[in-house]
């Protein structure tokens, strides 16, 4: 695990920074009838113009600098031309390079004729991953993160995906170490202050079991029931940890769009 020097989490913050001002901008554009490979230009586009490399794109051939997942999609879409609908979710996960180092968050967005089931479950996932970050702080191991995500959202009947985790990052959009969401207490390598990770739930309406589709990228439940995902990017201190993302301006463009739906 790579412990990072001050002056680096302050560049790691401008990155992390620029990731939720670029999903900021993309929750504002986010309409019925635009499509994923569009929305995708946007944030290349977007990227460019504030002299930010997307992470994404290229790694390990990945196409695009957004990864776009719609409903059943858990994570690592490519963006199609599929129109958004009134009853999509969409998680987008974006990262962003900027002098030498990245950042990374996801945001699971709803539509405006999203089912109060689907929302519960986006509620759900997102307010895992805060009470995660809650009792996140250097001595706080693997397995303690991970309990404290997974109980909250199996007490709710929902259950987490096994197959990806969260991670490291830095120099590398994905370092060492993993960081499950799941896991049991006191099990699991112990977190050190000043460790940049990036922690995501990622949360299903059915059964836990995940396969990949024939793109080779696209992780979908096996069951075809919806998926959540929330992601941010975080450094941990002696007391508690700092959060480099925000979901603050992503918010406030949700609230400002009309569909869209604030959880
Ligand atoms: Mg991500
Ligand atoms: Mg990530």
């Amino acid at each position: 695990m790579v412990i990072k020097s001050d002056e680096e989490i302050d560049l790691i913050r401008i990155s992390s920074l620029m990731v939720s001002k670029t999903l900021a901008y993309l929750a504002s554009i986010l309409e019925v009838g635009l499509t994923p490979y569009e929305l995708n230009l946007k944030a290349e586009e977007f990227l460019k113009d504030n002299k930010a490399i997307p992470s994404f794109k290229g790694y390990r051939g990945f196409p695009s600098a957004l990864c776009v997942s719609r409903n059943e999609a858990v994570v690592h879409g490519i963006p199609d031309k599929l129109p958004f609908k009134e009853t999509d979710i969409v998680s987008i996960d974006c990262g962003a390079y900027i002098n030498g180092y990245h950042g990374d968050s996801a945001y699971t967005f709803a539509f405006s004729e999203v089912s109060n089931e689907v929302k519960d479950l986006l509620f759900t996932t997102k307010e895992s991953l805060l009470r995660g970050l809650a009792i996140l702080k250097a001595g706080v191991r693997q397995g303690d993160l991970g309990f404290e995500i997974q109980r909250f959202c199996e007490d709710r009947g929902y259950s987490i995906v096994r197959e990806l985790v969260g991670h490291g990052l830095g120099k590398s959009i994905h370092e060492p170490p993993d960081v499950p969401n799941y896991g049991k207490k006191g099990k699991g390598l112990i977190f050190k202050k000043n460790l940049v990770i990036a922690v995501e739930p990622m949360v299903n309406l059915g059964k836990k079991e995940v396969i990949m589709l024939d793109d080779d990228w696209t992780i979908v439940t096996k069951d075809r029931m919806p998926s959540a995902h929330f992601e941010h990017t975080v450094c941990i201190k002696l007391e508690g940890c700092d959060i480099l993302t925000s979901f603050d301006p992503i918010e406030k463009s949700i609230e400002k769009n009309n569909n869209l739906i604030n959880i």
